[in-house]
């Protein structure tokens, strides 16, 4: 597959594949939009079928960031990192060291975190080789640290305000929530579930942490395979992206579909099958950006904890925005997100470059 013509290339500003023999790294930093500043996302760490598999997750997730950061309202651009995974390159110093050097060498055009595969201790040992790096973990009040709880608090909210829209109910108690992948975010989504009185469905490919979470948590576990097609009020993707398209569209069962895996959708047309359903669907980049709005402020530096969590709590209120104005339209609503995103991502690309901010200026 070329590039320039990649179903997914979208005019990204720009695509850099890494290889590091003597550690074994080999990475595809993609940055899709600096026009509202250094280009910020998350390094995934996965096996990948083939290396066009690796460049179109990595395409479609760095888009993904420049809409998510742009509706969150961060001086940030969109841009992602994959590290291609195999038994060749395990996990070591040496190879995040070396991604470490790759981001450096971006001179601050793209900033990184953890997303899935990667810890906080990866990140620490990305640290030592270069500043452009934030889900650290913060010393005080400062805002910092792995993003998934707030991630978790930002989609539990986000589905406060779907139920709300959908089902009419102003709370959770009773509610039945299938949460599809418990690992980081999952996990801390499930505890705020419960807290509010939702009944969980659960499932992972990973029986460890099902054994885990049923340590902690009354929950019905139900296999990977049926649980995007369970009895339940609300699906929660919160395992990997394309799972809403046209296979399992027809047999969702949930009339809400709220979680925090990124690309949920396989196509935009997935996002009208969802509506011709009567299902509504919370646009991923909207409700999952709890997790980017900690990191972004950790890396500026500017806010607290409190803060911090009051921004992830405005998240409810713009997917409400987005559900009436979906609804006023008769559009589905990935498509009025889209626009949304579109225009603030647009109206950067205006202004003055001097008022925008550079990598340098922001580091705290
Ligand atoms: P994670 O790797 O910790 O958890 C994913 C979980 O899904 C794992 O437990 C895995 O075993 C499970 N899983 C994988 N395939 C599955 C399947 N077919 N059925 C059921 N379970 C399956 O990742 P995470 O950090 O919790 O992120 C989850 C999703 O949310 C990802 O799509 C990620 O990109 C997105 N996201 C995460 C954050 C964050 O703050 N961590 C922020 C925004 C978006």
């Amino acid at each position: 597959m070329g590039v320039f013509n990649h179903p997914e290339f979208d005019h990204h500003d720009s695509i850099h594949c890494l290889e590091d023999p003597a550690s074994g790294l080999k990475a595809i930093i993609a940055i899709h939009s600096t026009a509202l500043g250094p280009a910020a996302g998350g390094c995934r760490r996965w096996t990948y079928t083939s290396d066009d598999a690796a460049l179109t997750d990595v395409l479609r997730l760095s888009k993904g960031m420049t809409y998510k950061n742009a509706v969150a309202g961060l001086p940030f651009g969109g841009g992602k990192a994959v590290i291609l995974a195999s038994e060749q390159a395990p996990k070591s110093r040496a190879l995040f060291e070396a991604f470490g050097r790759a981001v450096d060498s971006l001179q601050g055009r793209y900033i990184t975190a953890e997303d899935v595969g990667i810890s906080v201790d990866d990140m620490r040992i990305v640290r030592g080789a270069t500043p452009f790096v934030s889900g650290l973990p913060q010393d005080g009040a400062g805002a910092g640290g792995d993003p998934s709880p707030w991630t978790a608090l930002g989609v539990f909210h986000g589905i406060e305000a779907a139920v709300a829209a959908r089902l009419g109910k102003d709370s959770l108690a009773g509610v039945s929530v299938a949460v599809q992948g418990i690992g980081h975010v999952g996990i801390y989504l499930c505890r705020l579930l419960h807290d509010a009185g939702a009944r969980l469905l659960v499932a992972d490919v990973d029986g460890d942490k099902l054994k885990s979470l049923a340590e902690e948590l009354p929950a019905e576990v139900v296999s990977p395979s049926d649980i995007l097609f369970c009895d339940a009020d609300v699906l929660a993707p919160c395992a990997l992206g394309n799972v809403l398209n046209s296979d399992t569209i027809p047999r969702i069962r949930a009339k809400v579909v709220a979680g925090a895996a990124n690309n949920q959708l396989a196509s935009a047309e997935d996002g009208a099958r969802l509506t011709g359903r009567g299902i509504l669907y919370a646009p991923d980049y909207v409700i999952n950006a709890g997790g980017v709005i900690s990191v972004a402020r950790e890396y500026l530096g500017d806010s607290t904890e409190d803060q911090v969590r009051s921004e992830v709590c405005r998240i409810p209120r713009r997917l409400e925005r987005i559900f009436a104005d979906a609804e006023s339209s008769a559009r589905p609503t990935n498509v009025v997100a889209d626009e949304l995103a579109r225009r603030i991502v647009a109206e950067g690309d205006d202004r003055a470059p001097e008022s925008q901010p550079t990598a340098g200026r922001l580091i705290a």
